[in-house]
């Protein structure tokens, strides 16, 4: 165990959950379904080993997928209520479990330890949701067109639900899919990112707990741990009717079209290109906490995090100087310590990506305002840490329409009306969060409008980064279409039945068609 890791309670946090006797396997704690090579954690904070985890095999996924199919055929009679109950009781223990787990997503991602408390709230927060949609999961009555008809429709469990999840958001994503799903009545199971493997463990094991203290069949929950490889066991697998795939378009695009190849269903987060507009009437002092946290929170690794600025030129110096000495303020450093702002990226490919960015941008014609780099010497030994850098760039450029997953923020400027602005917003590929800093009604309500914002995600008076589980998550375009979380997001873990009963002695056909015989 490293120093930071003594320092900051890791090794504690890592016993509270549980994972010195790792378990890897199904709802109940079965542990026989991963065989395969180990995978090493390394922590970006410090670059020291947390653990190692087995993955799972093409053998072992054979033994999850039958284990999963047979306990949803016995989960789906439970009464939804009673699954809310199970979902409930798991919810106690997150709450119990917060801070260690919160640690851990902290140590092992490298967000910072307020944001890892944050992520398991957001946990907390749609497991309570979810308990209250157990009772709640309704279908529409409709009039027949037909004397003594009744008419509905009922939604069931769909089956077999995989959740694939990206690295920054190690523990939430899960937890947005599953309390649904389970309350649903539906069996997961789950790949997490290969680049965090024991904070899946983690989850796994609180479940594991909890549903062995209820007699749920075994399977409900089951993870399976590796790489794309395992993942595309899974995705071609057509005893999954919903694939649940988190990460980059470019894995969303090989997900979707395996998944289509067997006519089942995807539901597709992928990268953001967010921006947020600021107008002639915003609120600048706001505008600035809006667009530095949401540029360089999670050190620029959430998918809603801020990557462009359009700000209007009346105010383009002004908004530009204020955010450029906002950087300057910034402490980049270990992210158990609160007083840091920006702890590491996840490793050292991301760290290149990010310095080919910063290149790129300027091979454009880009013009650097705040200077990148990574850093090095004390605290910095992992080599993950970089500073945030700001550029002035146009929207066309190759590398401002791309999802660099660091903290490189691209700003521009419009000129006459918010439509301008709009043009440029929306003058990407992706469609996941916007929004818009002003004070004017007009050009707020315009924003929203049908002919405004393209993104499934639509701000005004806040930033692009961070939701509220109540409302559906997601985004257009090539962000993939999905939405989870809250509202009827719940609808895809489902398949919809319509129900016609007739409770005459005739046969009347729909559409008054005769059929004598
Ligand atoms: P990634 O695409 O590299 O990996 C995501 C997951 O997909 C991992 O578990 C990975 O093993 C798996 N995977 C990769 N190729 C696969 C394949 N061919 N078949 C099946 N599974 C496969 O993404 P990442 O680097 O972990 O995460 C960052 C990306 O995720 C960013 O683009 C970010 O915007 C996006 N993201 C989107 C949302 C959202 O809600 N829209 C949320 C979080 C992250």
């Amino acid at each position: 165990m490293s120093e930071i890791a003594e320092k900051f309670g890791i090794k504690q946090a890592l016993k509270d959950l549980g994972l010195q006797e790792t378990n890897n396997g199904t709802s109940t704690g079965k542990d026989f379904f991963s065989s395969g090579d180990v995978i090493e954690s390394y922590s970006p904070v410090d670059g020291a080993l947390i653990g190692k985890v087995k993955t799972t095999t093409k053998e072992d996924y054979e033994k999850v997928i039958t284990t999963a199919t047979a306990g949803f055929k016995e989960w789906r009679t439970w009464p939804a209520p009673q699954r809310g109950e199970v979902v409930r009781q798991f919810n106690d223990e997150l709450r119990r479990l917060k801070e260690p787990l919160g640690k851990l997503v902290s140590y092992e991602m490298g967000k910072s330890y307020q944001e890892g408390l944050g992520e398991v709230q957001e946990m907390i927060d749609i497991c309570d949701f979810a308990v209250g949609l157990s009772r709640q999961l309704h279908g529409l009555t409709m009039h027949s067109e037909r004397p003594g008809h009744r008419m509905y429709e009922q939604y069931h469990p769909l089956g077999v639900v995989g959740i694939i999840s990206a690295f920054n958001f190690p523990v939430a994503v899960w937890s947005w899919n599953t309390a649904l799903a389970w309350v649903c009545g539906d069996a997961c199971i789950w790949k997490g990112s290969e680049k965090t493997p024991l904070t899946s463990v983690a989850c796994q094991n609180i479940a594991a707990r909890v549903f062995a203290e209820n007699n749920v069949p075994e399977g409900i929950s089951s993870l399976i741990t590796g790489d794309y490889k395992i993942g595309e066991i899974m995705t071609n697998d057509k005893r999954v009717p919903l694939i649940s795939a988190t990460g980059s378009i470019r894995m969303g695009k090989i997900v979707a079209q395996a998944v289509a190849a067997r006519l089942g269903k995807s539901l597709l987060e992928l990268g953001g290109n967010n921006a947020i507009i600021v107008t002639p009437d915003a609120d600048i002092k706001n505008t600035v906490i809006g667009a530095v946290f949401g540029a360089v929170g999670t050190c620029g690794q959430r998918c809603t995090s801020t990557r462009r600025l359009i700000i209007h030129e009346s105010i383009y110096d002004k908004v530009k100087d204020a955010i450029v000495k906002a950087y300057k303020q910034l402490r980049i450093g270990n992210p158990l310590d609160e007083n840091n702002h920006v702890g590491p990226l996840i490793d050292k490919d991301a760290v290149k990506n990010y310095q080919s960015a910063l290149d790129k941008v300027v091979e454009e014609g880009g013009n650097i305002l705040v200077e990148g780099g990574v850093l090095e010497g004390e605290g910095y030994e992992s080599g993950c840490y970089v500073k945030p850098a700001i550029a002035e760039a146009k929207n066309d450029f190759k590398i401002v329409q791309h999802e660099t997953f660091a903290p490189v923020l691209y700003i521009m400027k419009y000129s006459g009306d918010v439509s301008n602005a709009l043009e440029l917003q929306n003058g990407v590929v992706q469609g996941l969060s916007s929004a818009i800093m002003t004070n004017n009604l007009r050009e707020a309500e315009r924003f929203l409008s049908v002919e405004g914002s393209d993104c499934g995600i639509a701000n005004v008076n806040i930033g692009t980064s961070g939701a509220e589980i109540g409302g559906a998550f997601g985004g257009e375009k090539e962000t993939g279409g999905g939405r989870e979380s809250g509202s009827d997001a719940w609808k895809v873990y489902m398949r919809r039945q319509t129900n016609t009963i007739n409770y005459t002695t005739e046969l009347p056909l729909a559409q008054g068609i005769k059929f004598d015989l």
